[in-house]
């Protein structure tokens, strides 16, 4: 990410949710926001785009359940590529699934397992999960 991405407020292009600091101070883009060509997405929407995305590659006569199973596989993948170091417990609470699926997902991705959390990561844990 480059010096120049700081903005006063950004807008999620995809539900209009934004963040910025109250002293209206520039920021760049939140961790967990990502900028792209089609524009800049909060969590939310970058979760739900990864899904979207594995659903538009399935056949479009997929069952109901076929592509519900889909789309949570998406999601998890998505998930663990982008926080691998969490613990596949806390990957599973994000998503709503369990741990075992969240180690499925990263064999699939072929991702290194988590290291041991540090006493700071368990520290930012907190601090993120309490947002
Ligand atoms: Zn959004």
């Amino acid at each position: 990410m480059s010096e120049t991405s700081l903005a006063t407020k950004w807008a999620c292009d995809g539900c209009g949710v934004t963040a910025g600091r109250i002293d209206r101070e520039p920021v760049p883009l939140p961790d967990a926001w990502e900028g792209s060509a089609e524009g800049c997405f909060c969590l939310v929407c970058r979760r739900q785009r990864a899904a979207d995305a594995a659903l538009e590659a399935a056949p479009s006569d997929s069952p109901v359940d076929a592509r519900a199973k889909l789309r949570r596989a998406a999601l998890i993948e998505f998930e663990v590529s982008r926080t691998p170091d969490e613990t596949d417990g806390t990957i599973a609470r994000a998503c709503r699934t369990s741990a075992a699926a969240v180690t499925r997902a990263r064999r699939r991705l072929q991702l290194p397992d988590p290291p041991p959390p540090s006493p700071e990561a368990r520290a930012k844990r907190r601090a993120v999960a309490s947002r």
